[in-house]
Order: C-alpha cells, then structure tokens, then sequence
C-alpha cells in the first residue's frame, strides 16, 4: 500500500470546526453536536453508528458482528476468536473548558502552533484519526475498527466507563487518542490510578471567648487529617497523596463545629491503592466528639504496564522508525480512559497529536509534528 500523507490543511479545517463547537463536561447538549459532526465523519465512510446510553457513541468499521448477542448496543462478544474482535479506539468529546473560554482564548494559528481550547486534549487526537481512518479505504484490520466517544473523560467517565469496559472485553487492543507527553511527543504506555476523597468533619460549636471548653473543633481534627493523611504518600512507589481543599468553620469567634476537605489520590499499583484506602477509612480524630465521614476511593484503577502494551509500543516504535521519526514511551500521572482497559486488554495510549498545555492557557497542537503521528496512526490501525 503507498504511504499516506496526511493533508494538514484538511486537519487543521476540521480542527476547528470541532474546536468551534465549545463542550464542557456539563452541557451534554454541546457534546452532542461535537459528537453530531464526528458521526457525520463516520457515516461518510461507512461506519454503523450506534447511541448508547448516558451520551456514549460508538463507531463500527468493518466490525464483524456475526453470532454478537450485544450487538443491539453494537458491541461484538467477548467469546468471538481474537483476531476477529475489533481494535477499539478511545476518544472523548468533552474538555475542560466552560462556555466563553474562546472569547479570551481564541483559536489561532502562529507559526507551528495551533492554539485554543480542547484542541490537544483531545480534539486534535479525533480529527488525526479519521484522517487515518479515511486513509484505509475501507480495508479495515481484521475484525473492524470501533471508536467509542466519551462525554465525560474529564469529568471521571462516570457515565461511560461501563460502555468502555464491556468494549474492551469484546476488543483485541485498545488504542486511546488522548495527546503524547508534551515536548518528547512520548506515547503513554503506563497511567497512575487516580482516586479522590471528600471527608466532612462534625464537631460542637461554642464561644470562643467564654466557653470553648464546651466546643469540639472541626477545623483542628480537618488540620490534623491533613497532616496525617499526606504522609501516606510514598514517591518512592509512585504514591501521591494532596489535600487540595479544606473549607470550614462559621466565625472567627465560634469554635467550628464543620469542616470539609478533599483529598486527591494517585498510585502506581492496587495494591497501594488499597494501603492508602484502608488508612483514609480507619483515620478517626482524636477529640471523640468530633466525627468524620468518608466518601469517595479510587476512580480509575492504575494502567499498569503490561507486556501487551509494550508488544504494541514496539510495533509502533518499528512504524515511527520506518517513516523516519524516533518515538519514546513513558508512564504518566495523569489518568484517562485508557485505564478502564489495560486491566482488560492490551492498550496503548498517546496516540493523538503532539503539542502541549492540556487544561492551561497555552494548550496547542504542534503542526509541524501532527502528520507523522497521524501517518503511525494509519499504518498501526492498518497493520496491527
Ligand atoms: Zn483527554
């Protein structure tokens, strides 16, 4: 098959068209158009296209659904032999920008970047896939190709993560099109777990002039959690543990009888997860009239790396090298939905466009290196 090049002035049209389109995580209705004019990509080249519940969409190319008992979801069954089950595809569709962030932050253009909201996470990464999807002609892989488009990867995934884990278990690999690392352009063959808390503090209120031997303070026992709490981190293991809000008390003259804070999890590996789990649970104040609840634990598992992702990484470094660019891989902070299916299938991450400042001012994609990402694209959809 002649190598494919991609045709950057197409990509960046259609980037933003879908930039255009503002879809915080809360407006399901401005998630639905972006999802709208990435169906309309789909349906152009043939694909069964498919609503599943809570806003998830998903994509059939060439997928061989015979025998599939969940195909009225689209989905073929986890019993099908390997080499006919689809290579799924992860995007998302929302970002974490509100409504109005393109009037100070507008898309532009300068020199080799390309600047505005939600366009190197992830929207760049769904354009550069259907340029490499359009590349194939309608020769799919071996058992089709199936893209899912998430409405809340930045939110938890909590209304997809279902729709993309029985996919996973009906796929042969996953390949997720959220942004390489920043600067080295590195895949992400590795993600920490991700996990949050909320604990809220219940404590006696009083004077604090005239009796604050009366008052049990919240403030204190949220002060001391704080304290106690982070030191469960371990670096050396890749165990992150922040409290990053604390909010309490009523008046400065009142012993505090309430207090919140949230703590933010990561951790390389379950088994940390649970260390960390059963010291967040077990954690009372000292002062027995103060009470606390727990809610919350791990979102996203670890993506731990596995030796089918590095199989894939290898067949992807051997691609990049081929078409004359070096690649790298790294394991990142940073959780997505990738991590709802490397405990399923090997998953390979980072396969959308280069660039830099996920959720930050200067977030942009990096024209100069898009299309020989998107060409590795084709070549992996094409020879995986
Ligand atoms: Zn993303």
């Amino acid at each position: 098959m002649p190598d494919f090049t991609p045709d950057l002035k197409a990509m960046q049209a259609d980037l933003h068209a879908l930039a255009r389109i503002e879809s915080p995580s809360t407006d399901p209705a401005a998630i639905a158009r972006v999802m709208d004019v990435v169906e309309g990509w789909a349906r152009d080249l043939g694909a069964d296209t498919h609503a599943l519940g809570g806003g998830t969409r998903l994509f059939n190319f060439g997928v061989d659904s015979a025998g599939a008992g969940g195909s009225a979801h689209g989905q073929t069954t986890p019993g099908l032999q390997v080499h006919r089950r689809p290579v799924l595809v992860l995007t998302h569709a929302d970002t974490v920008w509100p409504h109005g962030t393109l009037e100070h932050m507008p898309l532009r253009e300068d020199g080799v970047r390309l600047y505005g909201p939600g366009t190197y996470d992830m929207k760049a990464g769904i354009v550069g896939l259907f340029h490499a999807l359009r590349s194939l002609r309608g020769e799919w892989p071996q058992g089709g190709v199936q893209v899912l488009l998430s409405p809340d990867e930045e939110t938890g995934s909590l209304s997809s993560r279902a729709h993309i884990e029985n996919a996973a278990r009906c796929a042969r690999v996953a390949l997720v099109v959220e942004p390489p690392v920043a600067d080295t352009h590195a895949l992400k063959t590795g993600r920490k777990g991700t996990g949050s808390y909320l604990l809220t503090f219940t404590g006696v209120a009083s004077h604090a002039g005239n009796k604050p031997e009366e008052g049990a303070s919240a403030v204190t026992a949220a002060a001391q959690a704080t304290l106690d709490l982070q030191a469960l981190a371990r670096p050396d293991l890749g165990t992150t543990v922040s409290v990053g809000l604390i909010r309490g008390g009523s008046a400065v003259n009142v012993i505090p009888a309430h207090a919140t804070l949230e703590i933010d999890l990561r951790v390389s590996t379950l088994a940390e997860a649970d260390r960390v789990d059963g010291a967040v649970q077990a954690w009372t104040p000292s002062d027995p009239r103060v009470t606390v609840q727990v809610t919350g634990g791990l979102n996203r598992p670890p993506f731990e790396q596995s030796e089918g992702t590095l199989a894939l990484y290898a067949q992807a470094r051997e691609i990049a090298r081929d078409l004359g660019f070096d690649l790298t891989h790294a394991v990142v902070g940073g959780g997505s939905d990738g991590n709802f299916t490397a405990p399923i299938v090997p998953t390979l991450d980072g396969l959308g466009a280069p660039g830099d400042g996920a959720h930050a001012q200067h977030e942009h994609v990096r024209l100069d290196r898009w299309p020989d990402h998107v060409r590795l694209l084709a070549r992996l959809l094409r020879e995986i």
